[in-house]
């Protein structure tokens, strides 16, 4: 055999799409089609093209690409199993409605806003409405037809769904009791307010590698661990309150929790880091794979060193000062009720799963309303809260929420499990899951009732994790597995163990661990009998 006795050349990284790196060529399709036409630019079409010659004049390129810097995605076609997700094409997957997300920055709704998103559920959207675990509200079976009307009218009273979806920055999460809660010591709503202001919308940031996430909150009640960037509440010893950021978190396939970067920043700060970090994710981020373009990629080769002095040199031109480390606790759901530092009180109800109805929102309003409130916020845990009640009003709100289903004082199961949108609604799903996971409470609510602290059970329809399956005390992430008599059934694989704040980790993921959908219920009610049967004083489920 004759042997080449020619040195090979040193093999030449790739690129990685990284437009600092001067990689302005689209290496995929993705990054193809945002050269040619940024996302915002497709509602010119919608209003004056597509909503007027309906679904079948759309651009294949527009409905299932910039559609989502809109909030539109097309919705699963019904009556497609699970096993299909993978073989079928788009066309062939999609229906010809949209799923709508109203993007709900931080959470905030005041009643004008909360019963605008009733009547456009219930005119135009079959009364469907589920809250997000991003405090968002999704809509289902949106017409093409009907979306300018719809936005005239969230737009009316101060809402949109400006890059709800998209690799773009998406919606902001905030404390859901920022400016009233006792124990908040700094308001991040302004920063939240001049981010969504200046940025939101903007052609500067309407071409990110993918979707970038952000949260910022005084309190331990958002999932920071799990976001691209997030500001978190640290007394600094020499300059006071203000802020701790991290990078780089993200679930889904590679999860990654944030890092800290090791920095402290001011209230009146958080708009100009926040601006820097995500113009390195903009300049920086990968873009040939969307597997590896997410902000956590780049972080973990650099270092958050590295990050932090790219960040001051290149973008801030100063330095940030040093700070030092929050302190975890557990994370706060705010479920029940509890005083605002201004005498008055906030009542957190929990929906199962976050699904609610157009007609039960609107009915909230009316109850709300009814007791002297003209506020409620949306959870990152697809919870509700009633904000500003008199003590004298307090017994009859929960006593009509109650009413309506929504309970103040709900089981541990119904209040710390989690569903993201699967098969009904979502084309890359393999399971169903929201009607699955309020049938699981239901059951395990019945089964053993005697639980009497939290054991969250979150449950995905696909690998994405948007129900955050890693950081579950039990994850469940949608897939076929094998029964007993070996068919292929829906399923899930077990994640165990994992958490956010003090048991900030993933789960524990064993290859032989899956379960038949059918067999869940008895599962989780084995898993939960051996803990309270087991524990220690004081162990919770993900020690
Ligand atoms: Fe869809 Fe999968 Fe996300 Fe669930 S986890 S909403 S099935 S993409």
């Amino acid at each position: 055999m004759a042997v080449s006795t020619v040195p090979s050349r040193p093999r030449q990284p790739k690129g990685q799409g990284q437009w600092a790196m001067g990689h302005r060529e689209p290496l995929n399709a993705n990054e193809q089609q945002k050269k040619d036409d940024i996302g915002l630019n497709v509602r010119a079409r919608i209003e004056n093209i597509y909503a007027h010659r309906g679904f079948d004049s759309i651009d294949p390129a527009d409905k299932r690409g910039r559609f989502r810097w809109w909030g539109l995605y097309t919705q699963r076609r019904p009556g497609i199993d699970g096993g299909r997700t993978a073989v079928l094409e788009p066309e062939e997957l999609e229906d010809k409605y949209f799923m709508l997300r109203v993007r709900v920055d931080s959470g905030q709704l005041d009643l004008a806003q909360l019963r605008t998103i009733a009547d456009v559920s219930s005119e135009f959207a079959r009364d469907t409405a589920d809250l997000t675990d991003r405090q968002n509200v999704q809509l289902h079976w949106v017409r093409i037809e009907d979306v300018p009307e719809i936005w005239r009218r969230l737009e009316a009273v101060g809402l949109s769904t400006t890059e709800a979806c998209g690799d773009v920055p998406r919606v902001i999460l905030g404390s859901p009791v920022a400016g009233i809660a006792a124990d908040e010591v700094v308001d991040a709503t302004p920063a939240i307010r001049e981010i969504s202001e200046k940025y939101i919308g903007d052609p500067a940031f309407a071409n990110l590698p993918r979707k970038f996430k952000t949260t910022i909150s005084w309190l331990l009640d958002t999932p920071y661990e799990a976001n691209d960037v997030a500001f978190l509440g640290v007394e600094h010893p020499e300059y006071g309150p203000g802020f701790d950021v991290w990078v780089g978190g993200g679930l889904s396939t590679n999860p990654m929790l944030a890092k800290r970067l090791g920095v402290w920043v001011p209230l009146d700060g958080i708009a100009a880091v926040w601006w820097g970090v995500t113009s390195i994710f903009r300049d920086y981020g990968y873009r040939r794979l969307r597997t590896r373009a997410r902000l956590k990629f780049l972080v973990a080769d650099w270092g958050v060193e590295k990050f932090r002095e790219v960040l001051e040199t290149e973008y801030l031109k100063r330095p940030l000062a040093d700070g030092p480390a929050p302190e975890r606790t557990t994370p706060i759901d705010h479920i029940g009720v509890h005083r605002q530092r201004d005498g008055r009180y906030y009542v957190g109800v929990s929906p199962v799963v976050g699904r609610v109805s157009g007609a039960l929102l609107g009915r909230i309003a009316d109850v709300v309303e009814a007791h002297g409130s003209g506020r409620v916020r949306t959870t990152p845990y697809q919870k509700l809260l009633v904000l500003d009640v008199d003590e004298s009003e307090v017994d009859g709100l929960v006593a009509d929420l109650a009413g309506l289903g929504l309970s103040a004082e709900p089981s541990y199961w119904k209040r710390s499990a989690l569903a993201c949108t699967g098969i009904e609604y979502c084309k890359l799903a393999i399971v169903e899951t929201k009607a699955l996971t309020a049938d699981l409470v239901t059951e395990l609510e019945r089964r053993v009732p005697e639980l009497d602290t939290p054991i969250t059970v979150h449950v995905n329809g696909c690998p994405n994790a948007c129900a955050r399956t890693q950081v579950a005390d039990i994850g469940l992430k949608g897939q076929l597995v094998l029964d007993a008599d070996g068919r292929q059934v829906p399923g899930f694989q077990v994640h165990l163990g994992g958490g956010l704040g003090l048991d900030a980790g993933f789960g524990r993921k064993l290859r032989g661990l899956k379960v038949t959908a059918a067999d869940l219920p008895d599962y989780v009610e084995r898993l939960a009998r051996r803990y309270l049967a087991d524990r220690k004083p004081d162990e919770r489920f993900a020690q």
